[in-house]
């Protein structure tokens, strides 16, 4: 951690890694300078060259690709033609910035639009190029505020926060950290356990038996990340609850660490969510005032990169090492953090921890519908009308949800959806009745992933949609494993020369091999789905991808 905030602080100090500063610290803490240049060079945060006065990202990936981006970016550019051309303005496509709900999203100088930026595509460039060009940029807004009744929120008023906390005998020690007794974590560990709550950053493992495994680890010191680096284009829902239920995030990790005996918790937050690191970062102060805080616990900024979401790459930045997944066995559960017991749970897994335990496990299993069980913060984005997030029951049918997010937009019919986000394969219009659950949406040939809806319109190129993500993940790949540093490259030469007009049916043939070859041999998720997008696209809507074939009648 220390190299990597202190790579941070140079940069906010100066705009980019000067080499005479990675020098410098080289000496000063004594590691190899080919060490930090190796950091610099892997973390798509860190710049070697200043930065120009105005830097707009602009998100390319899914959601926003469905709402004009590429049109964005172009009306961007010529707003900025001539900064552009004196160095002083940047118009930089970037991946998922996490707010798909606000699309085409993009950054001024690291600062997101706000909600209130035009719809129009002209107009939105024309009020980026006023912000920009203004004193401050844009003007900081506070995140969170929103007034929405959380039924997973068990608190009415302030004043009863971390009422399961309270509850429990205060750590023994300040120093060093004690696990709960077994008659204080066995309750704990019981009710969550009866609840079946399971991870909800998309993975699905059951959270008591994550924590009880921890926890009977003799090795010490454990430890517990909060993993809040949702990169995933399409899916947002970590934001928002970061932004209006932070207490709920902390009183959750703060359980898991006095359950395991955490010397420590890291919430590991990604750096585009500056305005909700701030507010986590208030809160943390809060409940350390009030004396409910009984683990220390600190605030990492990630430096950037989709596969930091895979828990072992998160590890490997929070070690100071490049972020690409660890072989597994062994997992973090006994060899996380510094080679310690670790539990890692995503953002809103955590969040739902004091609603069930202070409601209990009979509450948490009545809020499902349709015979499933529980809760879940679902995004919804792309060609929908009101983008935005839903707490729903578990069992919710996809077109309710819908139909809750204003239909798709502009009235048009449903093409497609991708009930997971990025990775998940799209499913068809008639796939509308499936219900919004973890088992369902396999069953019916995709998943439900972290929960991140993503809509598609009748009338949308599928092909070019399909592109996008696989294009997504080559440019994400962390190229550890050849097949998928190679294939996902593959992949995209194959569809982008069948965009253009140079495809072959021999050449289509290969994707399926090749998506297997993705799956057996990548060591971690983002290489074994990535191929899954374009491959439904195949199953589904075979139309879509032939009639690009050179010769045939373009029906699309
Ligand atoms: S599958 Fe891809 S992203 Fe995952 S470790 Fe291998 S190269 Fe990296």
């Amino acid at each position: 951690m220390a190299l990597i905030s202190e790579l941070h602080r140079l940069q906010e100090q100066h705009g980019y890694l000067r080499a005479s500063d990675l020098r410098d610290l080289a000496g000063r803490l004594r590691v190899p300078l080919y060490k930090l240049q190796g950091l610099a060079s892997f973390y798509p945060h860190f710049r070697s060259a200043p930065p120009p006065a105005m830097e707009i990202s602009v998100c390319r990936d899914m959601s926003c690709y469905l709402n004009g981006s590429p049109v964005f970016t172009r009306a961007l550019e010529t707003e900025f033609a001539a900064d552009c051309a004196a160095g002083r303005a940047e118009v930089r496509p970037v991946s998922c910035l996490g707010r798909c709900d606000n699309a085409p999203a993009a950054c001024v100088n690291g600062r997101p639009l706000p909600p209130t930026a035009p719809a129009d595509t002209q107009e939105r460039a024309r009020q980026v190029a006023a912000w920009a060009r203004q004193p401050g940029g844009i003007p900081e807004e506070e995140a969170g505020g929103a007034s929405r009744t959380w039924r997973m929120d068990p608190y009415g008023k302030p004043e009863e926060r971390y009422g399961i906390l309270r509850r429990l005998p205060p750590p023994l020690t300040r120093n060093e950290a004690q696990p709960l007794s077994a008659r204080e974590a066995d309750p704990i560990l019981a009710t969550l356990e009866e609840a079946g709550l399971c991870g909800m950053g998309g993975a699905g493992f059951p959270t008591a038996t994550k924590w009880r495994l921890v926890r009977e680890q003799a090795e010490t010191p454990r430890y517990v990340v909060v993993n809040a680096d949702e990169s995933e284009p399409g899916s947002f829902k970590d934001r928002v609850i970061l932004a209006e239920l932070p207490h709920l995030v902390v009183e959750g990790a703060a359980l898991a660490g006095r359950v395991v005996g955490a010397a420590k918790v890291i919430i590991y937050i990604r750096h585009e969510y500056e305005p909700e690191r701030r507010l986590l970062a208030r809160e943390i102060e809060r409940a350390r005032a009030a004396g409910v805080l009984p683990v220390p616990m600190e605030i990492f900024i990630s430096p950037g990169g989709y596969i930091l979401g895979e828990e072992t790459a998160l590890l490997e930045a929070l070690e100071d090492r490049r972020g690409e997944p660890r072989n597994k066995p062994p997992f973090p559960v006994s060899h996380g953090y510094q080679g310690r017991p670790t539990v890692i749970n995503n953002v809103e897994t955590l969040a739902m921890v004091p609603g069930i335990l202070t409601r209990g496990a009979g509450w948490w299993k009545e809020q499902g519908q349709g015979g499933c069980t529980g809760l879940k913060v679902i995004a919804i984005s792309g060609e929908v009308e009101r983008p935005g997030i839903h707490e729903i029951s578990l069992g919710l049918p996809l077109k309710d949800l819908l139909a809750a997010a204003g239909g798709v937009s502009g009235g048009r019919a449903l093409a497609a959806v991708a009930p997971g986000g990025a990775s998940s394969s799209f499913l068809p219009a008639g796939a509308v009745d499936t219900p919004l659950d973890f088992k369902a949406m396999q069953d019916a040939g995709s998943m439900l992933g972290s929960g991140a809806v993503v809509v598609m319109a009748k009338g949308t190129d599928l092909l070019d949609v399909a592109t996008n993500v696989v294009t997504f993940f080559r440019n994400e790949s962390c190229g550890k494993c050849v097949p998928c540093r190679t294939g996902t490259e593959k992949a995209v030469r194959i569809l982008s020369d069948l965009q253009g007009g140079n495809g072959s049916r021999a050449r289509i043939d290969l994707l399926p091999l090749l998506g297997e070859t993705l799956r057996l041999t990548s060591i971690c998720g983002l290489g074994q789905v990535a191929l899954d997008p374009i491959l439904s696209l195949l199953e589904h809507f075979p139309d879509a991808v032939t009639s690009r074939l050179p010769g045939a009648c373009d029906e699309n």
